[in-house]
């Protein structure tokens, strides 16, 4: 059996063409399962040759409405017939892309000849955006070199190094960061007393050689609006141009406007939420993510249930262990800060008297008490500003923690960066491909994100 493929092109005037496109050979008898349907490599030939044609003719027609001057609306003079080639996401194509002289309308500079290319206007970089996109998008979820494979095994475009890919990357990046995202449709309306919050957290990744430091900070964070999307941003400081307009940028995007407060909920590091205030350039409303002190409070209950573990006698006193972890965890849910510091003395206090009781056998199960208690006392001295009625914001149905940052942590950076992947980055590398997996995973690299790509 044969098929024969065409393709009717009709132009903007009405002329009609018919073009071959390809054929396709199938014989009946012997036929093997390998011969089933459409193969890979007879797909991506179809469709190639298929991009092909119908980007020339695109070209060809839009090259002589180029011709046309719009002010006197005479035909310009075509002042030579060049190629130029263009990478698609269908493979690279060579369409015409003449120069037109300018109108003599237009020509200010009286006898000198001076000549324009539409096409080159139109894509300066050889490189439709779709295929950049894709670029950009693949390389944000895999390493350079398995996203050059994967779109050259699906896709008829030509193979890519791992350099065009990178390049490709920076420069959607550098993109993202210099225009403003305007969302598709109709604005959603955000109410002018919504709470700003953003999750904030923070990655190491392994830096390359030669840039001082082994490690990289890559810094994460969601910033959250009841009514909107969460939009997610990605930063490395040491990467970015301007760490602060990032983050303004993201705050914009979530309806934030000077003047506007700022909560920042973090697990305590001092830098994270102090470049959120740079970013707002006033004060903002810190609080101490919720989960963390939780996990340090669970740490010091392992620790007790160490200590009574070691004799079955003691027993009965898991019950004390119940009821004085259940007690701290009260009283720092509902605020009551000092109160919190005095349960934890109380603890240090029965441990040592445990250990003095007990002798040598329960001592390393009462350092490790002793340890977990300090940990925490000295966790919550340093954040006494950043210290909330977690309770009354919990019931008010405010975010207390940061465990959505931390998913952001590894939705961006452990993903695609992590120390295990082996990989070394430089810091405008890391930033760049942060940003660009920050924008990909809240879908705003997709085409509809109007405006975005249009070079
Ligand atoms: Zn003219």
């Amino acid at each position: 059996m044969e098929w024969v493929l065409k393709l009717e092109a009709k132009s903007g005037w009405g002329e009609v063409e018919t073009i071959e496109v390809g054929r396709l050979e199938r014989r009946v008898v012997g036929l093997t399962a390998e011969e089933v349907g459409l193969t890979l490599s007879e797909g991506k030939g179809l469709l190639g040759e298929l991009a092909r044609l119908v980007l020339q003719t695109q070209m060809e027609e839009f090259a002589t409405c180029a011709r046309v001057c719009r002010d006197c609306m005479k035909l310009r003079r075509r002042r030579d017939n060049r190629t130029r080639k263009i990478q698609t996401l269908f493979g690279t194509i060579t369409v015409d892309a003449p120069r037109i002289s300018v109108c003599p309308c237009q020509n200010d500079w009286g006898f000198v000849d001076v000549s324009l290319s539409p096409l080159a206007d139109l894509l300066p970089d050889r490189c439709t955006p779709a295929l950049r996109r894709l670029q950009a998008e693949l390389s944000a979820r895999h390493s350079y070199r398995e996203a050059a494979r994967l779109l050259s095994t699906l896709l008829p475009c030509d193979p890519m190094s791992h350099a065009t890919m990178r390049n490709r990357t920076h420069r959607v990046a550098a993109d993202l960061e210099r225009k403003p995202i305007t969302q598709p449709g109709p604005e959603p309306v955000i109410d002018p007393a919504a709470e700003i919050v953003v999750l904030i957290d923070g990655a190491h990744i392994r830096a390359a050689h030669g840039y001082q430091s082994r490690h990289l900070d890559v810094t994460v964070g969601k910033i959250e609006v009841s009514g909107k999307p969460p939009r997610r941003f990605a930063l490395a400081p040491r990467g970015a141009e301007s760490p602060m307009a990032t983050l303004r940028q993201a705050l914009r995007d979530q309806g934030w406007q000077p003047g506007r407060a700022v909560t920042v909920l973090s697990d305590g590091e001092a830098a994270l939420p102090g470049l959120v205030r740079a970013a707002v350039g006033e004060p903002t409303t810190c609080i101490l993510d919720w989960w963390h002190i939780s996990m340090r409070v669970q740490h010091i209950e392992q620790a007790l249930r160490g200590i009574y573990a070691l004799d079955p006698r003691h027993r009965a006193g898991l019950e004390m262990v119940e009821w004085r972890i259940g007690r701290l965890r009260h009283l720092i849910w509902n605020g009551y800060h000092e109160e919190a510091h005095d349960e934890l003395f109380g603890m240090r206090h029965m441990a040592s008297e445990v250990a003095y009781v007990n002798g040598d056998t329960f001592r390393p199960a009462v350092a490790r008490l002793l340890w977990n208690c300090d940990d925490l006392r000295r966790y919550l001295a340093n954040n006494t500003g950043s210290l909330i009625d977690y309770g009354e914001r919990y019931r008010s149905k405010r975010p207390i923690s940061t465990s959505r940052a931390e998913g952001c942590v590894d939705e961006i950076a452990n993903a695609r960066m992590a120390k295990k992947q082996r990989m070394s980055w430089s810091p405008q590398g890391a930033h760049r491909v942060a940003v660009v997996r920050a924008a990909v995973l809240d879908g705003r690299l997709r085409p509809e994100a109007n405006g975005l790509l249009a070079a």
